[in-house]
Protein backbone atom coordinates (compact mmCIF):
# COMPACT_ATOMS: atom_id res chain seq x y z
CA UNK A 1 0.00 0.00 0.00
CA UNK A 2 1.47 3.17 -0.50
CA UNK A 3 1.57 6.28 1.35
CA UNK A 4 -1.35 7.79 0.39
CA UNK A 5 -3.02 4.38 1.13
CA UNK A 6 -1.78 4.22 4.45
CA UNK A 7 -3.21 7.58 5.37
CA UNK A 8 -6.70 6.86 4.02
CA UNK A 9 -6.78 3.40 6.39
CA UNK A 10 -5.10 4.95 9.54
CA UNK A 11 -5.68 8.52 9.32
CA UNK A 12 -8.79 10.29 10.58
CA UNK A 13 -8.26 14.54 9.12
CA UNK A 14 -9.60 17.52 10.61
CA UNK A 15 -12.64 18.41 8.56
CA UNK A 16 -12.57 15.62 6.03
CA UNK A 17 -15.24 13.80 4.17
CA UNK A 18 -15.08 10.26 6.22
CA UNK A 19 -16.96 8.75 2.79
CA UNK A 20 -14.48 10.48 0.27
CA UNK A 21 -12.32 8.02 -1.82
CA UNK A 22 -9.98 11.00 -2.50
CA UNK A 23 -6.43 10.69 -1.47
CA UNK A 24 -4.27 13.18 -0.05
CA UNK A 25 -2.13 15.60 -1.45
CA UNK A 26 1.28 14.50 0.87
CA UNK A 27 3.30 17.83 1.83
CA UNK A 28 6.85 16.14 2.30
CA UNK A 29 9.51 19.30 2.84
CA UNK A 30 9.41 23.07 1.97
CA UNK A 31 11.69 25.68 1.51
CA UNK A 32 11.01 29.74 1.86
CA UNK A 33 7.22 30.12 0.37
CA UNK A 34 7.34 27.00 -1.21
CA UNK A 35 6.49 23.59 -0.20
CA UNK A 36 6.79 20.33 -2.31
CA UNK A 37 4.63 17.15 -2.60
CA UNK A 38 5.94 13.40 -2.34
CA UNK A 39 5.85 13.58 -5.88
CA UNK A 40 8.23 16.22 -6.40
CA UNK A 41 5.97 18.90 -7.27
CA UNK A 42 7.00 22.41 -6.26
CA UNK A 43 3.77 24.70 -4.91
CA UNK A 44 3.57 28.47 -3.89
CA UNK A 45 1.96 28.51 -0.60
CA UNK A 46 -0.46 30.91 -0.14
CA UNK A 47 -2.09 29.67 3.13
CA UNK A 48 1.38 29.23 4.98
CA UNK A 49 -0.03 25.72 6.40
CA UNK A 50 -3.10 26.80 7.95
CA UNK A 51 -2.29 30.59 8.96
CA UNK A 52 0.86 30.13 10.98
CA UNK A 53 3.77 29.47 8.99
CA UNK A 54 4.55 33.08 8.92
CA UNK A 55 8.50 32.55 8.48
CA UNK A 56 7.97 30.62 5.61
CA UNK A 57 9.81 27.10 5.72
CA UNK A 58 13.09 25.64 6.29
CA UNK A 59 14.14 28.40 8.86
CA UNK A 60 17.29 26.99 10.09
CA UNK A 61 17.57 29.31 13.28
CA UNK A 62 14.21 28.69 14.40
CA UNK A 63 15.05 24.42 13.96
CA UNK A 64 18.63 25.73 15.89
CA UNK A 65 16.46 27.01 19.20
CA UNK A 66 13.81 23.97 19.02
CA UNK A 67 16.82 21.46 19.10
CA UNK A 68 18.95 23.53 21.53
CA UNK A 69 16.28 23.77 23.66
CA UNK A 70 15.31 20.05 23.31
CA UNK A 71 18.59 19.11 24.59
CA UNK A 72 18.75 21.49 26.95
CA UNK A 73 15.31 20.83 28.73
CA UNK A 74 12.70 18.92 26.66
CA UNK A 75 9.87 19.43 29.12
CA UNK A 76 9.40 20.17 32.61
CA UNK A 77 6.16 19.93 34.16
CA UNK A 78 4.20 23.13 34.81
CA UNK A 79 1.82 22.44 37.57
CA UNK A 80 1.50 24.16 40.57
CA UNK A 81 4.74 25.92 41.58
CA UNK A 82 7.04 24.04 38.68
CA UNK A 83 7.99 25.79 35.88
CA UNK A 84 10.60 26.39 33.43
CA UNK A 85 12.79 29.27 32.14
CA UNK A 86 11.61 29.81 28.15
CA UNK A 87 8.09 30.04 29.56
CA UNK A 88 8.40 32.73 32.06
CA UNK A 89 11.04 34.60 29.45
CA UNK A 90 8.23 34.55 27.04
CA UNK A 91 5.81 36.03 29.10
CA UNK A 92 7.89 37.92 30.02
CA UNK A 93 8.69 39.35 26.35
CA UNK A 94 5.13 39.61 25.08
CA UNK A 95 3.95 41.76 27.76
CA UNK A 96 5.85 44.35 26.61
CA UNK A 97 4.30 43.76 23.45
CA UNK A 98 0.47 43.43 24.32
CA UNK A 99 -2.18 46.40 24.49
CA UNK A 100 -3.03 47.62 27.69
CA UNK A 101 -2.47 45.63 30.94
CA UNK A 102 -3.03 41.94 29.30
CA UNK A 103 -0.35 40.94 31.06
CA UNK A 104 -1.04 37.34 32.32
CA UNK A 105 -0.87 34.50 30.39
CA UNK A 106 -2.16 30.77 30.62
CA UNK A 107 0.09 28.98 27.89
CA UNK A 108 -2.19 26.19 25.54
CA UNK A 109 -1.00 24.23 23.13
CA UNK A 110 -3.48 25.11 20.31
CA UNK A 111 -6.08 27.97 19.32
CA UNK A 112 -9.23 25.50 20.36
CA UNK A 113 -7.43 25.14 23.45
CA UNK A 114 -6.39 28.90 24.30
CA UNK A 115 -10.06 29.65 23.64
CA UNK A 116 -11.51 26.53 25.71
CA UNK A 117 -9.17 27.92 28.71
CA UNK A 118 -10.49 31.81 27.94
CA UNK A 119 -13.88 30.71 28.41
CA UNK A 120 -12.98 28.15 31.35
CA UNK A 121 -11.51 31.44 33.24
CA UNK A 122 -14.50 34.18 31.96
CA UNK A 123 -16.73 31.66 34.22
CA UNK A 124 -14.16 31.34 36.86
CA UNK A 125 -13.77 34.52 37.32
CA UNK A 126 -17.63 34.93 37.69
CA UNK A 127 -18.32 32.38 40.07
CA UNK A 128 -15.63 33.79 42.06
CA UNK A 129 -17.11 37.38 41.94
CA UNK A 130 -20.09 35.64 43.55
CA UNK A 131 -22.11 36.02 40.00
CA UNK A 132 -22.77 32.35 38.99
CA UNK A 133 -25.53 32.80 36.60
CA UNK A 134 -23.38 35.18 34.52
CA UNK A 135 -22.18 32.35 31.93
CA UNK A 136 -23.61 33.07 28.64
CA UNK A 137 -21.31 33.58 25.58
CA UNK A 138 -22.11 35.64 22.60
CA UNK A 139 -20.39 35.00 18.93
CA UNK A 140 -20.58 35.63 15.58
CA UNK A 141 -21.93 34.37 12.83
CA UNK A 142 -19.46 32.71 10.08
CA UNK A 143 -16.66 33.04 13.11
CA UNK A 144 -14.13 30.06 13.54
CA UNK A 145 -12.92 29.45 17.47
CA UNK A 146 -11.82 25.97 17.54
CA UNK A 147 -12.33 22.31 17.85
CA UNK A 148 -12.92 21.13 21.53
CA UNK A 149 -16.20 20.97 22.79
CA UNK A 150 -17.10 24.92 24.14
CA UNK A 151 -14.67 26.10 21.56
CA UNK A 152 -16.38 24.45 18.61
CA UNK A 153 -20.09 25.99 19.99
CA UNK A 154 -19.01 29.28 19.10
CA UNK A 155 -17.81 28.32 15.30
CA UNK A 156 -20.85 30.08 13.51
CA UNK A 157 -19.71 29.04 9.86
CA UNK A 158 -22.80 26.14 8.24
CA UNK A 159 -20.04 24.10 7.17
CA UNK A 160 -19.01 23.84 10.68
CA UNK A 161 -21.84 22.28 11.87
CA UNK A 162 -22.78 18.76 11.48
CA UNK A 163 -23.68 15.64 13.27
CA UNK A 164 -21.34 16.40 16.19
CA UNK A 165 -23.13 17.88 19.37
CA UNK A 166 -22.56 21.31 20.82
CA UNK A 167 -23.17 23.33 23.83
CA UNK A 168 -26.56 25.01 23.10
CA UNK A 169 -27.80 25.82 26.45
CA UNK A 170 -25.14 29.33 27.29
CA UNK A 171 -24.50 30.20 23.45
CA UNK A 172 -26.08 32.91 21.39
CA UNK A 173 -25.20 33.66 17.08
CA UNK A 174 -25.21 37.55 16.32
CA UNK A 175 -24.67 38.56 13.14
CA UNK A 176 -21.44 38.78 11.69
CA UNK A 177 -20.18 42.49 10.54
CA UNK A 178 -19.28 41.52 6.71
CA UNK A 179 -20.00 44.53 4.49
CA UNK A 180 -20.03 42.56 1.57
CA UNK A 181 -23.76 41.04 2.37
CA UNK A 182 -25.11 44.34 3.91
CA UNK A 183 -28.20 45.26 2.71
CA UNK A 184 -29.07 46.95 -0.62
CA UNK A 185 -28.42 50.91 -0.45
CA UNK A 186 -27.22 50.78 3.46
CA UNK A 187 -24.46 52.93 3.93
CA UNK A 188 -21.46 51.47 5.41
CA UNK A 189 -21.96 53.51 8.96
CA UNK A 190 -25.73 52.47 9.05
CA UNK A 191 -24.77 48.99 8.62
CA UNK A 192 -22.45 49.23 11.59
CA UNK A 193 -24.59 50.67 13.90
CA UNK A 194 -27.29 48.04 12.72
CA UNK A 195 -24.55 44.88 13.90
CA UNK A 196 -23.74 46.91 17.19
CA UNK A 197 -27.39 47.20 17.49
CA UNK A 198 -27.88 43.56 17.32
CA UNK A 199 -25.56 43.03 20.02
CA UNK A 200 -26.91 45.57 22.15
CA UNK A 201 -30.27 43.63 21.53
CA UNK A 202 -29.11 39.92 21.95
CA UNK A 203 -27.40 41.16 25.59
CA UNK A 204 -30.70 42.56 26.73
CA UNK A 205 -32.59 39.55 25.49
CA UNK A 206 -30.96 37.23 27.29
CA UNK A 207 -30.30 39.61 30.11
CA UNK A 208 -26.75 41.59 31.27
CA UNK A 209 -26.78 39.49 34.63
CA UNK A 210 -26.28 36.52 32.40
CA UNK A 211 -24.00 37.41 29.54
CA UNK A 212 -20.48 36.78 30.27
CA UNK A 213 -18.66 37.66 27.41
CA UNK A 214 -18.99 38.45 23.64
CA UNK A 215 -16.06 36.96 21.54
CA UNK A 216 -14.58 38.44 18.11
CA UNK A 217 -11.65 37.84 15.62
CA UNK A 218 -10.34 41.30 14.87
CA UNK A 219 -11.01 40.44 11.01
CA UNK A 220 -12.97 37.34 10.62
CA UNK A 221 -10.57 34.35 9.28
CA UNK A 222 -11.44 31.26 7.72
CA UNK A 223 -15.26 32.74 7.93
CA UNK A 224 -14.40 34.45 5.06
CA UNK A 225 -12.16 37.14 5.83
CA UNK A 226 -14.36 39.59 7.02
CA UNK A 227 -13.09 43.01 8.06
CA UNK A 228 -15.95 44.87 9.47
CA UNK A 229 -16.89 48.45 9.04
CA UNK A 230 -14.98 51.29 11.01
CA UNK A 231 -15.42 51.89 14.51
CA UNK A 232 -17.31 47.81 15.00
CA UNK A 233 -14.76 47.03 16.92
CA UNK A 234 -14.13 50.24 19.54
CA UNK A 235 -18.59 50.34 19.74
CA UNK A 236 -18.89 46.49 20.53
CA UNK A 237 -16.28 46.75 22.89
CA UNK A 238 -18.49 49.82 24.29
CA UNK A 239 -21.55 48.12 24.57
CA UNK A 240 -19.52 45.50 26.18
CA UNK A 241 -18.12 47.52 28.86
CA UNK A 242 -22.05 48.91 29.27
CA UNK A 243 -23.39 45.72 30.40
CA UNK A 244 -20.07 44.58 32.06
CA UNK A 245 -19.68 41.50 29.28
CA UNK A 246 -16.24 40.83 29.13
CA UNK A 247 -14.26 41.03 25.21
CA UNK A 248 -12.69 38.25 24.14
CA UNK A 249 -10.51 38.98 21.14
CA UNK A 250 -10.12 35.45 19.30
CA UNK A 251 -6.06 36.90 17.39
CA UNK A 252 -5.31 33.40 17.02
CA UNK A 253 -4.74 34.06 13.25
CA UNK A 254 -4.00 38.24 13.23
CA UNK A 255 -1.33 38.31 16.07
CA UNK A 256 2.33 38.56 15.32
CA UNK A 257 2.47 40.44 11.91
CA UNK A 258 -0.46 39.08 9.51
CA UNK A 259 -1.33 42.55 9.73
CA UNK A 260 1.44 44.45 9.87
CA UNK A 261 1.35 44.19 13.91
CA UNK A 262 1.72 42.23 17.26
CA UNK A 263 -1.47 42.61 17.94
CA UNK A 264 -3.98 43.61 15.64
CA UNK A 265 -6.65 44.51 18.54
CA UNK A 266 -4.91 47.81 19.55
CA UNK A 267 -2.97 48.82 17.11
CA UNK A 268 -5.63 48.30 14.00
CA UNK A 269 -8.66 48.54 15.36
CA UNK A 270 -8.32 50.44 18.52
CA UNK A 271 -9.30 48.56 21.09
CA UNK A 272 -7.92 46.69 24.35
CA UNK A 273 -10.03 43.83 24.99
CA UNK A 274 -10.01 41.80 28.25
CA UNK A 275 -8.81 38.85 27.06
CA UNK A 276 -6.55 37.78 23.58
CA UNK A 277 -6.28 34.30 22.56
CA UNK A 278 -3.43 33.39 20.44
CA UNK A 279 -1.76 30.67 18.71
CA UNK A 280 -0.64 29.45 15.06
CA UNK A 281 2.12 32.35 14.53
CA UNK A 282 3.24 33.02 18.15
CA UNK A 283 5.71 30.16 17.05
CA UNK A 284 5.37 30.42 13.30
CA UNK A 285 4.22 26.92 13.19
CA UNK A 286 7.18 25.76 14.12
CA UNK A 287 5.81 24.48 17.22
CA UNK A 288 2.03 23.75 18.53
CA UNK A 289 1.71 26.57 21.26
CA UNK A 290 -1.42 29.25 22.36
CA UNK A 291 -2.06 30.76 24.98
CA UNK A 292 -5.12 33.02 26.94
CA UNK A 293 -3.74 36.36 27.62
CA UNK A 294 -5.61 38.09 30.58
CA UNK A 295 -5.75 41.61 31.88
CA UNK A 296 -3.84 42.15 35.02
CA UNK A 297 -6.96 44.05 36.46
CA UNK A 298 -8.99 40.24 36.35
CA UNK A 299 -6.40 38.41 37.24
CA UNK A 300 -6.44 40.75 40.43
CA UNK A 301 -9.96 40.95 41.24
CA UNK A 302 -9.86 37.47 41.40
CA UNK A 303 -6.32 36.28 43.55
CA UNK A 304 -5.05 37.51 46.77
CA UNK A 305 -7.01 34.87 49.17
CA UNK A 306 -4.57 32.01 49.47
CA UNK A 307 -7.13 30.51 51.96
CA UNK A 308 -9.84 30.73 50.13
CA UNK A 309 -11.44 27.32 48.21
CA UNK A 310 -11.98 29.70 44.78
CA UNK A 311 -8.22 30.76 44.47
CA UNK A 312 -7.23 27.02 43.36
CA UNK A 313 -6.86 27.40 39.68
CA UNK A 314 -7.68 23.49 38.18
CA UNK A 315 -7.14 24.64 34.42
CA UNK A 316 -4.33 24.17 32.59
CA UNK A 317 -2.49 21.14 30.56
CA UNK A 318 0.57 19.13 31.04
CA UNK A 319 2.35 20.84 28.05
CA UNK A 320 1.42 24.46 28.86
CA UNK A 321 4.50 26.63 28.39
CA UNK A 322 6.14 23.50 27.22
CA UNK A 323 9.82 24.41 27.20
CA UNK A 324 10.60 23.91 23.80
CA UNK A 325 7.53 25.67 22.33
CA UNK A 326 8.36 29.02 24.40
CA UNK A 327 11.89 28.74 22.72
CA UNK A 328 10.45 28.45 19.00
CA UNK A 329 8.40 31.58 19.80
CA UNK A 330 10.99 33.33 21.68
CA UNK A 331 13.36 32.56 18.53
CA UNK A 332 10.46 33.84 16.00
CA UNK A 333 10.09 37.34 18.32
CA UNK A 334 13.61 37.64 18.05
CA UNK A 335 13.47 37.20 13.81
CA UNK A 336 10.94 39.53 14.11
CA UNK A 337 12.39 42.53 15.49
CA UNK A 338 15.47 41.95 14.02
CA UNK A 339 14.62 41.09 10.44
CA UNK A 340 11.42 44.25 10.91
CA UNK A 341 8.60 41.89 9.80
CA UNK A 342 6.12 44.31 10.82
CA UNK A 343 7.56 47.00 8.06
CA UNK A 344 8.08 44.37 5.80
CA UNK A 345 4.18 43.53 6.00
CA UNK A 346 3.46 47.09 5.69
CA UNK A 347 5.03 47.08 2.70
CA UNK A 348 4.48 43.59 0.63
CA UNK A 349 0.57 43.96 2.56
CA UNK A 350 -0.89 46.63 0.75
CA UNK A 351 0.58 45.81 -2.54
CA UNK A 352 -0.36 42.51 -2.62
CA UNK A 353 -3.98 44.11 -1.66
CA UNK A 354 -3.88 46.05 -4.50
CA UNK A 355 -2.86 43.39 -7.09
CA UNK A 356 -5.48 41.65 -5.80
CA UNK A 357 -8.30 43.94 -6.45
CA UNK A 358 -7.37 44.00 -10.27
CA UNK A 359 -9.11 40.78 -10.31
CA UNK A 360 -12.61 42.44 -8.98
CA UNK A 361 -12.43 43.08 -13.18
CA UNK A 362 -13.28 39.37 -13.61
CA UNK A 363 -16.68 38.68 -14.15
CA UNK A 364 -16.76 35.86 -11.68
CA UNK A 365 -15.20 38.20 -8.83
CA UNK A 366 -17.66 39.41 -6.72
CA UNK A 367 -15.42 40.78 -4.11
CA UNK A 368 -12.14 41.11 -2.72
CA UNK A 369 -11.26 41.47 0.67
CA UNK A 370 -8.65 41.91 3.37
CA UNK A 371 -6.08 44.12 4.62
CA UNK A 372 -2.21 43.07 4.63
CA UNK A 373 -1.49 39.12 3.81
CA UNK A 374 -4.78 38.03 5.19
CA UNK A 375 -7.21 38.36 2.19
CA UNK A 376 -9.76 36.21 -0.17
CA UNK A 377 -11.45 36.57 -3.15
CA UNK A 378 -15.27 35.39 -3.56
CA UNK A 379 -16.40 34.23 -6.78
CA UNK A 380 -20.05 34.80 -7.61
CA UNK A 381 -21.20 33.03 -11.14
CA UNK A 382 -24.74 32.43 -10.32
CA UNK A 383 -27.85 33.25 -8.06
CA UNK A 384 -27.60 29.58 -6.88
CA UNK A 385 -25.06 29.10 -4.28
CA UNK A 386 -24.02 25.34 -5.04
CA UNK A 387 -22.81 26.52 -8.47
CA UNK A 388 -20.52 29.06 -7.02
CA UNK A 389 -19.03 26.85 -4.39
CA UNK A 390 -18.40 24.49 -7.11
CA UNK A 391 -16.71 27.29 -9.21
CA UNK A 392 -14.56 28.09 -6.36
CA UNK A 393 -13.31 24.62 -6.23
CA UNK A 394 -12.60 24.54 -9.85
CA UNK A 395 -10.69 27.29 -9.04
CA UNK A 396 -9.06 25.96 -6.27
CA UNK A 397 -7.98 22.73 -8.59
CA UNK A 398 -6.80 25.11 -11.31
CA UNK A 399 -4.21 26.87 -9.30
CA UNK A 400 -2.59 23.48 -8.02
CA UNK A 401 -2.22 22.45 -11.62
CA UNK A 402 -0.26 25.77 -12.13
CA UNK A 403 1.48 25.22 -8.25
CA UNK A 404 -0.32 27.68 -6.15
CA UNK A 405 -2.02 26.27 -3.36
CA UNK A 406 -4.85 28.35 -1.96
CA UNK A 407 -7.44 27.56 0.79
CA UNK A 408 -11.06 27.02 -0.98
CA UNK A 409 -14.04 27.66 1.57
CA UNK A 410 -17.42 27.37 0.09
CA UNK A 411 -17.15 30.21 -3.05
CA UNK A 412 -14.26 32.05 -1.26
CA UNK A 413 -10.45 31.59 -1.82
CA UNK A 414 -8.56 32.15 0.87
CA UNK A 415 -5.35 33.39 1.19
CA UNK A 416 -3.18 33.96 4.00
CA UNK A 417 0.74 33.40 2.61
CA UNK A 418 3.84 33.72 4.53
CA UNK A 419 5.06 36.88 5.92
CA UNK A 420 8.50 36.65 3.91
CA UNK A 421 6.35 36.61 0.84
CA UNK A 422 8.71 39.76 -2.12
CA UNK A 423 6.15 41.30 -4.09
CA UNK A 424 7.58 38.83 -6.92
CA UNK A 425 5.43 36.21 -4.88
CA UNK A 426 2.31 38.19 -5.02
CA UNK A 427 2.12 39.05 -8.41
CA UNK A 428 2.47 35.37 -9.10
CA UNK A 429 -0.31 34.35 -6.92
CA UNK A 430 -2.74 36.98 -8.12
CA UNK A 431 -1.29 35.92 -11.91
CA UNK A 432 -2.12 32.06 -11.01
CA UNK A 433 -5.38 33.14 -9.25
CA UNK A 434 -6.51 35.25 -12.28
CA UNK A 435 -5.80 32.93 -14.88
CA UNK A 436 -7.52 30.23 -13.18
CA UNK A 437 -10.57 32.19 -12.37
CA UNK A 438 -10.57 33.18 -16.57
CA UNK A 439 -10.12 29.60 -17.28
CA UNK A 440 -12.94 28.16 -15.47
CA UNK A 441 -15.58 30.83 -16.39
N1 LIG B 1 -9.47 30.75 16.60
C1 LIG B 1 -9.30 31.16 15.34
C2 LIG B 1 -9.63 32.58 14.99
C3 LIG B 1 -8.82 30.29 14.37
O1 LIG B 1 -8.70 30.69 13.11
C4 LIG B 1 -8.50 28.96 14.76
C5 LIG B 1 -8.01 28.00 13.77
O2 LIG B 1 -7.99 28.23 12.58
C6 LIG B 1 -8.71 28.59 16.09
C7 LIG B 1 -9.18 29.51 16.99
C8 LIG B 1 -8.40 27.19 16.53
O3 LIG B 1 -7.02 26.98 16.51
P1 LIG B 1 -6.41 25.50 16.52
O4 LIG B 1 -6.75 24.86 15.22
O5 LIG B 1 -4.94 25.73 16.72
O6 LIG B 1 -7.00 24.77 17.66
Amino acid sequence: MNLAGKDKKHIIHPWSNLGSDAESMIIESGKGVHVFDSEGNKFLDSISGMWCVNLGYGNEEMAQAIADQCVKLAYYTPFGAMTSPPSIQLATELSALTPGDLNCFQFTNSGSTAVESAIRFVHYYFNCLGQPEKKHIIYRENAYHGSTYLAASLNGKRCDRSYFDYVTDIVHATSDPNPFKRPQGMSIEDFCDLRVNELRDKILEIGPDKVACFIAEPIMGSGGVIVPPPGYHKKTLDVCREYDVLYISDEVVTAFGRLGHYFASEEVFGIVPDIITVAKGISSGYQPLGAAIFSQKLVDRISGDSASENSYYTNGFTYSGHPVTCAAALKYLEIMKRDKLTDHVLEVGPYFMERLETLMELPAVGDVRGRCLMACVECVVSDNEDENIAFAQRVDEFCQEKGLIVRPYENLCILSPPLIIEKKHADQIVDILGDSIASTM
